[in-house]
């Protein structure tokens, strides 16, 4: 018998896979043009000039340098590059030590869960939340316990928050900027996360360990800061990925940081080591960890990001949909026009309108719209949003 668990995630693909497939034979049919796809979270701005540059440089490199395998955690001169730039940015004391490269958010996430959790643990995160958790968590025999949104914000709400923690909490999964809100959570939030997080594993007598999920990190509009999380609360890991900041998400690349002074750290940095074992995710693509040394802070030219949300937000709005404003990201998170998302999400194909409803990130009644496209295609759809809210208008669905 094989794993039936892993047979049933394998055997349907995630809603997001499966609107973005149907948008493929969609525009087989009937042209590219004509159809508005907005499930998928890919980049659509071009890595920035300095990623081609390192790349032809480090070709120059012997093969043997280029190609082969890195230490298991990374490349320490790799990794210390990464450490010097968080302390920079950060007012951190990172060293090589404290970081482990990994093949993205995904890879990252997945190991310090597995790290972490025994069957039996439990793992909370808050709505909406991105999809995967779910699975990633409960490979790890543990279950995952989903704090309701706080509407209309969209902030965490810290009560709710505090009553759901348990003995059996063994790590709070965070993600901001936010997949598929695009909020960012307020220092306000994130100090009082802290506090909650701190009293809990003192009352329960063991460390609840903070994840944070922040491949968005960067793209984040009108000067509003990302908290570092690291800062308000010492039991934190930080899993980071270039597959947005950079352009990169098919090069797999990223790190988890494990500082000094988490809970067990003598215990805890082994694990990950484990983990990253048991999983698969040793050496990271070491091409690649050598073009992170190069463009360690750089980034694409996120600008076009902020361009499509207002863009997109400024045109819905005016239309009469309800729109949560994002602050980072490159998703909008829509009211739907009737209770059930799925069943407008279907509606809005009839006017080849691809958007993703969001029941499965833990939040029904809304869609996400992932606005990392070219302007021209937000410009194009906009008809086909007014015709929608018009059948909804004129009771025509
Ligand atoms: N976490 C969030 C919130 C994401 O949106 C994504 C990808 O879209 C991931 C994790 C996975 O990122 P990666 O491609 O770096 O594995």
């Amino acid at each position: 018998m094989i794993s039936q668990e892993c047979y049933e995630l394998g055997s349907k693909s995630s809603i997001i896979r499966e609107i973005f497939s149907f948008g493929l034979k969609r525009k087989a049919e009937v042209g590219e043009d004509k159809v508005y796809d907005f499930s998928l979270g890919n980049p659509s701005i071009p890595a920035p000039p300095s990623v081609k540059q390192a790349i032809l440089e480090l070709l120059e490199e012997p093969a043997e340098n280029l190609h082969a395998y890195s230490p298991a955690p990374g490349d320490p001169k790799v990794r210390a590059v990464i450490a010097e730039s968080l302390n920079r940015r950060f007012g951190e004391t990172f060293t090589a030590d404290n970081i482990f490269m990994t093949c993205g958010a995904a890879a990252s996430l997945s190991i310090c869960l597995k790290a972490l959790c025994n069957p039996g643990d439990e793992v909370i995160t808050f709505a909406p939340f991105f999809t995967e958790y779910r699975c990633w968590v409960e490979a790890t025999g543990a279950t995952l316990q989903v704090v309701p949104p706080r509407i209309p914000d969209f902030q965490i709400d810290t009560d709710v928050f505090e009553g759901m923690i348990t003995s059996k909490t063994k790590a709070v999964i965070v993600n901001t900027p936010n997949n598929p809100s695009g909020v960012v959570y307020s220092e306000e939030t994130v100090k009082r996360l802290g506090e909650i997080l701190r009293r809990k594993s003192e009352e329960c007598g063991s460390p609840i360990y903070l994840i944070t999920d922040e491949p968005y990190r960067e793209i984040v509009y009108d000067d509003i800061q990302v908290p570092y999380l690291t800062k308000y609360y010492e039991n934190t890991l930080v899993c980071y990925s270039y597959s947005k900041s950079l352009s990169l998400p098919g090069e797999r690349i990223g790190y988890i940081v494990i500082p000094d002074r988490i809970a067990d750290h003598a215990h805890v940095a082994p694990a990950i080591a484990g983990a990253a074992r048991v999983l698969g995710y040793v050496c990271a693509p070491i091409l690649f960890q050598k073009v992170i040394e190069k463009c360690v802070e750089d980034t694409g030219d996120l600008s076009a990001y902020r361009r499509n949300r207002d863009l997109l937000m400024g045109g819905l709005e005016k239309l009469g949909y309800t729109c949560v404003p994002p602050q980072g990201a490159f998703y909008l998170f829509v009211k739907a026009l009737e209770p059930d998302a799925y069943a407008f999400c279907e509606h809005a194909k009839k006017y080849d309108l691809l958007l993703v409803p969001s029941d499965d990130f833990g939040c029904p009644g809304y869609v996400r719209i992932a606005y990392c496209v070219s302007e021209k295609t937000i410009v194009n759809a906009m008809p086909a949003f007014e015709k929608l809210m018009e059948d909804y208008r004129t009771n025509a669905v």
